[in-house]
């Protein structure tokens, strides 16, 4: 039968082949920094689609987010919210209302642990944009705590498309999930320009869609909290992720032998100090995860681990014991790890 193939359909079947070749998607690589981080994407880019029209893209989304919510841009809208008096009456766009929503979901989910109004804690400890790690010469006393956590009550808002600020002194931060947000944006930009394949990173924070160059499921390594680069404690493979890690090896500093990290429990208003050394949690977009792995942080092994569980939430727990890491996990995790 096959010897049967004449020799104009043979040369139809190799046009079509070389064709679809064509036709196939590029791998391209953009990066570049933001949000105090670096941005890392690997899109197979369809036919017709350059990759400067996509950078293009990137760039103008960046700049938007930028602009929305950097605590560390003294114009942007969260800024400027935080610096507004008493009674003012801000409108804000549509990222913000979206982060603003995402993060009252998780701050009512998670009783408070994961909390948007804690600029001022924040500021306080030295991590956000007022003042450096490197300049606070002593801990916080136990009087200024206790005024910045007045100031960091995140009911004291409301929000129609306007925020009010009810409270001179409040001030939103919203590091702990812009960056898994700016991840779904950027994912979005390059389903728009047609993209099935993808892997979108914003300083650790990722989604990943179809298959890696190699045609393979994206393999998504978790990093060792011991801060050497490229060093993993496990991978997960996928093709549709949207995960996100907290860690406290990624910002701290040591004061007498203590060590402080970036995350603080809204409860206590200082630095977490529990065993945990890193939270990855996987989740239906990346800001959400981001948001999740900053509340489980704040919460513990213990209660990060019913919680999972209860809100059947897949997470990775590394932990610090005995000078060595401990590994948990929930149940909805195992399904990724292969
Ligand atoms: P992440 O690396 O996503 O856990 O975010 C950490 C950053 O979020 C910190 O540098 C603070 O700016 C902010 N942050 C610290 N503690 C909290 C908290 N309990 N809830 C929300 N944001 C927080
Ligand atoms: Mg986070």
């Amino acid at each position: 039968m096959f010897s049967k193939v004449s020799k104009a359909g043979l040369i139809i079947v190799s046009l079509f082949l070389l064709l679809s070749c064509s036709q196939q998607a590029q791998y391209q690589h953009l990066s570049g920094a933001t949000m105090g981080t670096r941005y890392n994407i690997s899109a197979a880019l369809p036919q017709g689609v350059s990759k400067a029209a996509v950078q293009q893209q990137i760039d103008k989304q960046l700049e938007n987010i930028n602009h929305s919510m950097s605590t560390w841009r003294d114009d942007s809208l969260i800024s400027q919210f935080n610096q507004a008096a008493v009674g003012t009456s801000l409108e804000v766009d549509a990222d913000f209302i979206a982060v603003l929503d995402i993060s009252r979901h998780v701050y009512q989910a998670s009783a408070g642990a994961f909390n948007p109004a804690i600029g001022a804690l924040v500021d306080l400890w030295g991590f956000g944009p007022r003042l450096s790690v490197a300049q606070l010469q002593s801990i916080p006393s136990e009087e200024a705590i206790a005024e910045a956590m007045q100031n960091s009550v995140f009911s004291s808002l409301t929000n129609k498309g306007l925020l009010l600020k009810k409270n001179s002194n409040i001030r939103l931060d919203f590091s702990a999930v812009a960056k898994g947000y700016g991840v779904d944006v950027l994912a979005k930009v390059l389903r728009d320009f047609g993209v099935v394949h993808y892997m979108v990173e914003i300083g650790g924070e990722i989604a990943t869609l179809g298959n890696n160059p190699k045609g393979k499921a994206w393999r998504i390594g978790i990093e060792s909290p011991e801060n050497v680069r490229g060093q993993l404690i496990t991978a997960v493979s996928v093709h549709q992720a949207a995960m996100a890690t907290s860690g406290d090896y990624r910002n701290f500093f040591d004061i007498d032998g203590q060590h402080y990290s970036h995350t603080i429990d809204p409860r206590t208003g200082k630095p977490i100090s529990n065993p945990l050394a890193s939270v990855t949690v996987m989740a239906d977009s990346v800001a959400l995860a981001d948001a999740w792995a900053t509340a489980l942080t704040v919460m513990g092994e213990k209660q990060a681990l019913e919680v999972a569980e209860a809100l059947n939430l897949a997470v990775y727990l590394i932990s610090h014991k005995d000078g060595e890491f401990v590994s948990r996990y929930s149940t909805a995790m195992k399904a990724y790890l292969n």
